[in-house]
């Protein structure tokens, strides 16, 4: 990796602000599920057996720049001590004189939590003011919130110019594996995108055209490339907006060598409801009232025989409306084929992980990438701010 990490730096003694993502979900004042907790816990626990003490900031919700009490990272502090086996500390706040006392009074090997970063509207700013008062107390700054590092906030930007910034242990192994596949793509590769829009994922589709021997398309965006083949769909969701940018995709596909697969059936429903009725049917022969919402058996097939055939795999986005099952089937046929194959797999997407995970199939992926944005971004090929001011080796 061309950046500096934890491993590469002298800590003992050191004050360490650590940017970690710990946006967890919450449940009544609990956290509901500390995966992202667990996530960071290698980089904590190194950093403190090396003599480090830690100040840990991060986001969590949607507090959009005020104190929210829903919002205060309380329940994160209990749980993460609960994981450590030791107290974590809390603050209630994120800069200023306590926290400057708090810091200055810790010994190696302590660790507190900074109050919700986002409840001070010059986080997402990135107000510079703000970046060298949380910068202030600490000597080195250790970013390990991949998911947030395709924005340029205080906290995963801004802090960089007033003291050295170096990636953790997580953020080490999210460049090392995304880049992987970019740099050493095995083949043959297999990409696969769904999802609902393909406005979210142009960029990615592109750059997946250059690198592929295959690109899979699923979920709501298939629907724009088949109505951009002039194929009606019924009341299928898709974007009237997209369909010149689609057929151009097309195109290009036919240009680079990497083959464009699009479902040759789909499952239609007419009323996206648990075990509401539905069919299987030809995209061609979708009319009326009804609406595609995953990919059909035929499909599964095709994609599944690309997948035994692949030494790499890269998926992003769902195959189908997989919040409503029985329509999360064509997602989870094609996970379980992506499972059993002997490829190395990166799965990036907040919705594909979520969808992974509920069906156990998390622990049978070579990478999981808890980014959502910030994956996309990094396989675009964009230099994400996060990451762009840590220093070099
Ligand atoms: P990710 O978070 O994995 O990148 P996206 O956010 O792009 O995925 O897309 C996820 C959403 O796409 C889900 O809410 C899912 O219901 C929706 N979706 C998938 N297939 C369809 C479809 N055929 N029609 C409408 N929405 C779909
Ligand atoms: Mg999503």
């Amino acid at each position: 990796m061309p950046k500096k990490c934890i491993e590469d730096v002298d800590v003992k003694g050191k004050k360490v602000l650590l940017r970690v993502d710990f946006n967890v979900p919450l449940d009544e004042g609990r956290v509901r599920d500390d995966a992202r907790i667990r996530a960071v816990l290698p980089t904590i626990t190194c950093l403190l057996e090396r003599g480090a003490s830690l100040v840990l900031a991060s986001h969590l919700g949607r507090p959009r720049g005020k104190a929210v009490p829903e919002l205060m990272m309380d329940p994160v502090a209990e749980r993460l001590g609960e994981l450590l086996g030791k107290p974590v500390k809390k603050l209630d706040q994120v800069v200023g004189p306590e926290v400057a006392k708090a810091v200055e009074k810790m010994k190696d090997g302590d660790i507190l939590l900074l109050e919700n970063l986002r409840f001070d509207k010059r986080e997402e700013g990135n107000d510079r003011e703000f970046a060298r008062q949380l910068a202030a107390p600490v000597d080195i700054f250790v970013n390990d919130a991949f998911g947030t590092a395709h924005r340029a906030h205080a906290s995963t930007a801004g802090v960089a110019e007033f003291v050295p910034a170096v990636a953790g242990l997580l953020m080490k192994k999210e460049i090392e594996a995304l880049s992987h596949c970019l740099e050493n793509p095995r083949r043959p590769m297999t990409a696969i995108l769904g999802g609902a829009k393909v406005s979210d994922k142009i960029n990615v589709m592109r750059r997946f055209l250059q690198l592929a021997d295959q690109l899979l398309i699923g979920g709501g965006m298939a629907n724009t490339f088949l109505a951009a083949r002039g194929v009606s769909l019924g009341e299928s969701f898709y974007e009237q907006d997209l369909l010149e940018t689609a057929s151009s995709i097309m195109n290009e596909s036919e240009q680079s060598g990497c083959r464009l697969v699009l479902p040759v059936d789909l499952v239609v429903t007419r009323k996206l409801e648990p075990d509401s009725d539905s069919k299987v049917m030809e995209p061609q022969d979708i009319d009326g009232d009804w609406k595609a919402v995953d990919i059909g058996p035929e499909t599964v097939k095709t994609f599944s025989r690309y997948i035994s055939r692949s030494a790499m795999i890269v998926w992003n986005g769902p195959l189908g409306v997989f919040e409503v099952p029985p329509f999360d089937q064509g997602t989870r046929l094609v996970a379980g084929e992506m499972a059993k194959s002997e490829a190395y797999s990166v799965v990036g997407g907040g919705d594909l992980v979520a969808a992974l995970e509920s069906l156990g199939l998390t622990g049978q992926v070579g990478f999981i990438s808890t980014g959502g944005g910030a994956t996309l971004e990094f396989w675009e090929g964009k230099e994400l701010p996060g990451i762009k001011v840590l220093q070099d080796k």
